[in-house]
């Protein structure tokens, strides 16, 4: 039975929750959630399916204890309860769709392509940083499903992953009008599974993705840590890729790292992993002034610059700045100068990092690491013993320093800047797999910034 007290345990833990979480994430995985029975020793909780346990468990067990009865084990004394199918009493209305929606008209609407209009090749500054996965991108485009399959693309925030899958999607529908293409994110994927695990339309769901020609699937780190969903995942992938139907996913980590199962991963792998680094100075210049223009707005070189130095690693900051300045400088009437910049943006302007980490700093520590001498990182011997370190200076330098790669290629003994783009490549493929390679450029980046 329900006391009043227990019940509070459960209405605190929802409080708690909501205000953590998006409504849309509340509403779809929360609120279905019922207390059945609330003891000094147990809560017994009925859920709508196992989706919605697993979530819960995955996702706020460590609040959970904080509210619940706790086992001795450390974990939350809950009982989970399946709700019979026939009880839609107790199931949460489908966010996406109103509850008397009829299955079949799911498919239209719900699954209809929507790609954001401006992210185009077109719109896509090129880079060093971005060169290669852009080019790869292009060819899929291109070629879908005979080019690189599945095409898998890395990089940290704000970089532009999502942009070029968009992208990816554009030209496919241009140039092939009768192509079914599909663009998820990977939340939307596991929605779709839920809403369709609900209503008993799995088959259908199936069916759907199973007939697609091109499937385009956003941040699939999301996927993470969800079992029954990343079979299902899985088990579409391969359908797709055996008939040499075109994927594309995102993720901010590489295969390698993302804690999938090995099967998943290893198929991830099977085709082009691409990563899409930090945009260098002339870079995030360029991206400045195509997004001013976009706007309407002229920013003299000098200025673009100024901001460029100042915000590195995220290309949607940028962005942010652009906006900001722009609005600034038509409600105070004022011209853009470096002035008017430092007072509009000084909050968005980032630290130099602390410590200016310099090539020479780099040989010197990969020099004592692998113990070589600087002077022959510099040189110009293949032996394995000394190519090798030098690839991983080249990497860590191309990393953590923001400079052209033309000039960071000649402190390398007047290297080119392919060589170093080569190994840059090279290493960020190696690091993903390679325990030991990651520990050694750990003990490396620590050196550099202690
Ligand atoms: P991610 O998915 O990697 O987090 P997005 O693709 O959402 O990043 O990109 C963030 C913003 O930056 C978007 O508005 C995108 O248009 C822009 N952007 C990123 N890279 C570039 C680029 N090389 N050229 C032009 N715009 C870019
Ligand atoms: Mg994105």
């Amino acid at each position: 039975m329900l006391t009043s007290q227990t019940q509070d345990v459960w209405d605190l833990f929802l409080q708690f929750i909501e205000e953590r979480c998006s409504s849309t994430e509340f509403e779809n995985w929360i609120s279905p959630i019922k207390v059945i029975e609330s003891t000094a020793h147990k809560l017994i909780l009925q859920v709508p399916n196992i989706f919605v346990q697993q979530y819960l468990i995955d996702n706020y067990k460590k609040d959970l204890v904080q509210f619940v009865p706790v086992l001795a084990s450390g974990e939350p004394a809950i009982e989970f309860v399946i709700a019979e199918p026939k009880k839609t009493v107790v199931q949460a209305p489908v966010i996406t769709k109103p509850e008397e929606t009829a299955p079949q008209e799911t498919s239209k609407d719900h699954y209809e392509l929507k790609l954001n209009t401006l992210y185009t090749f077109d719109n896509f500054i090129e880079g060093p940083s971005n060169q290669f996965v852009k080019s790869a991108a292009l060819g899929v485009a291109a070629r879908p499903g005979r080019s690189y399959n599945p095409l898998f693309i890395h990089g940290g925030v704000g970089l532009g992953k999502t942009h070029l899958l968009h992208a990816i999607g554009h030209t496919i529908k241009q140039n092939h009008k009768k192509v079914r293409v599909h663009a998820i994110t990977t939340e939307a994927f596991i929605n779709d599974l839920v809403d369709n695990l609900r209503n008993k339309t799995l088959d259908k769901m199936k069916k759907f993705y199973r007939s697609l020609d091109v499937l385009l699937v956003d941040d699939i780190q999301f996927l993470q840590n969800r079992q029954n969903f990343e079979e299902e995942f899985c088990n579409t992938f391969e359908t797709l890729i055996n008939q040499n139907k075109q994927i594309v996913i995102t993720s901010d980590k590489p295969p390698g790292q993302l804690k999938l199962s090995e099967r998943m991963i290893a198929r991830m792998e099977w085709g082009l992993v691409a990563n899409i680094g930090i945009p260098d100075l002339e870079t995030r210049v360029a991206i400045l002034q195509h997004k001013a223009e976009q706007k309407g707005f002229k920013i003299p070189q000098k200025v673009a610059f100024f901001i460029a130095e100042h915000i590195f690693n995220n290309v949607r900051q940028l962005e942010g700045a652009i906006n900001r300045l722009s609005a600034y400088c038509r409600m105070m009437g004022l011209d853009v100068t470096e002035e008017v910049v430092e007072r509009a943006l000084s909050e968005l302007f980032q630290m130099a990092p602390s410590k200016r980490v310099s090539v020479d700093s780099i040989l010197k520590s990969v020099a004592t690491i692998y113990e070589v001498r600087v002077s022959d990182l510099k040189g110009n011997s293949r032996s394995k013993d000394i190519a090798f370190p030098r690839q991983v200076a080249m990497y860590l330098a191309k990393e953590l320093i923001n400079d052209s790669l033309i000039k960071l290629s000649s402190s390398f003994g007047g290297k080119t800047h392919s060589t170093l783009l080569h190994s840059w490549k090279k290493i960020s493929g190696q690091v993903a797999t390679d325990e030991v390679l990651r520990k050694q450029i750990q003990m490396a980046r620590r050196n550099l910034e202690a």
